[in-house]
């Protein structure tokens, strides 16, 4: 089956907001195998939206729309699906008293304006919408969904459970399998696991996210063990660069491995400046093991929290392995790990650039620094710090402990 994505918004093509609903949506309708030929965006505009429906169901089985279902002017997206299907708009009395009960519910006030928003063409099914106003309809093929991302994140599992029963689509038809790297470029993984694909039916593609680079390989149910056996032999080429798979992430996994090893932990962050606490924080239930986070931007601060000596600053600088080692030294918990780095955009010399950074990790009484030069601006060499930092601590506690 294939389908067509169709995203409604002047404010997606003039570079006022970034489409991220066809992102869901194509993840949605992959669960159950159908395939997505195109999206297109368009402006709200009747003829325009007019045509880019009649390309799509010329093209494909199934059309999901998303935006202009609201009540202003410019939402018209029913309106032309209603003239595209020969059919009249109406309003069904039950949704309108939902409706109505929605605004008392808010506390606003109902105005006329408001009914349009349970307009829909005649012979539409609709889909409640728990968390805002507009249902979404399906009526010919067009499903038809608001923009707002949470109102489509609440309708579009119910349209896809009663479109699946209507056609008759297994959920577990695909499946998909994520290999999550960290440190190896693409490139690299392409040279080691190409080979590995031989059979037919096996896809697979590199998914380059901030948090590393997923090798993602997708097939039908039956194929699942040839996927597991080609699993089992990218960990034998790259498995050092492997920190986790499908929903894992780096700090839910370093999260996972110090509570398996019953450690607490703490972490003092100079260029980082509490992102590496707060990545950490992102991750439930983990108040049970992690202590405390100090920002100790300063040398002020790293000596007075940290116990960083005064000479190891004057002589090897703030920016060094030695400041790193201190500051984990002064954290009290099992495990420490520790940032310092210049981020820039200034502040480097021939010796020390922008983007280099000490990590320093404390298991115990051992300790590991490690010197790393970022690429890029600001906020990408504190983010890469961040996740390099997470990542040795996953490294160590994989291999040492
Ligand atoms: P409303 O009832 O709010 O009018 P609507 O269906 O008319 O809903 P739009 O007006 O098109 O939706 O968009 C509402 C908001 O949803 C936009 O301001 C934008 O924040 C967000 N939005 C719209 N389209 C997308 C998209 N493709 N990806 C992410 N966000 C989007």
């Amino acid at each position: 089956m294939k389908a067509a994505i169709i995203l409604v918004g002047t404010e997606l093509l003039n570079g006022a907001m970034v489409d991220t609903n066809s992102i869901y949506i194509a993840e949605q309708l992959n669960k159950y195998g159908i395939e997505i030929e195109f999206k297109l965006t368009v402006r709200d505009i009747k003829d325009e939206i007019y045509k880019t429906i009649d390309y799509c169901k010329k093209n494909v089985d199934l059309i999901i729309m998303s935006g202009g279902l609201g009540p202003t002017i410019d939402d018209i997206t029913k309106e032309v699906i209603a003239s595209y299907c020969g059919k009249k708009l109406i309003v069904e009395e039950e949704e309108l008293q939902i409706l109505k009960e929605k605004f008392v519910n808010v506390g606003i006030p109902f105005k006329n304006i408001n009914v349009k928003e349970v307009e829909k063409p005649e012979g539409a099914i609709s889909f409640r919408n728990d968390v805002g106003m507009a249902p979404a309809i399906y009526i010919n093929g067009i499903a038809a969904f608001p923009g707002v991302p949470r109102e489509l994140y609440n309708m579009f599992p119910k349209f896809i459970n009663w479109y699946a029963k209507e056609y008759d689509l297994l959920q577990d038809e695909i499946y998909i399998k994520d290999i999550i790297t960290y440190g190896i470029a693409e490139s690299l993984i392409d040279e080691a696991v190409r080979d590995l694909f031989t059979e037919n039916g096996i896809y697979y593609e590199f998914l380059v996210k901030d948090y590393g680079i997923l090798i993602r390989m997708q097939t039908t149910q039956s194929n699942k063990n040839k996927v597991e056996k080609i699993t089992k032999k990218i960990y034998n080429k790259i498995g050092e660069f492997i920190f986790g798979e499908d929903d894992d992430r780096l700090e839910t996994k370093a999260v996972e491995l110090l509570r398996r090893s019953q450690m607490n932990f703490s972490v003092a962050e100079s260029c980082t400046g509490g992102m590496l606490a707060s990545t950490l924080i992102g991750v439930p239930g983990v108040s049970d093991i992690f202590k405390e986070g100090i920002v100790s931007y300063s040398n002020e601060a790293k000596i007075k929290r940290l116990g960083v000596k005064k000479d190891t600053l004057d002589i090897y600088g703030a920016v060094s392995e030695q400041t790193a080692r201190e500051m984990v030294l002064g954290l009290k918990t099992d495990v420490a790990i520790s940032t310092t780095g210049i981020a820039g955009p200034d502040g480097g010399t021939k010796d020390k650039p922008v983007g280099l950074v000490y990590i320093g990790i404390r298991i115990k009484d051992k300790i590991y620094v490690e010197k790393r030069v970022f690429k890029g601006d600001r906020g990408r060499v504190r983010k890469k710090a961040v996740s390099q930092a997470l990542f040795s601590l996953i490294k160590i506690l994989n291999e040492d402990v």
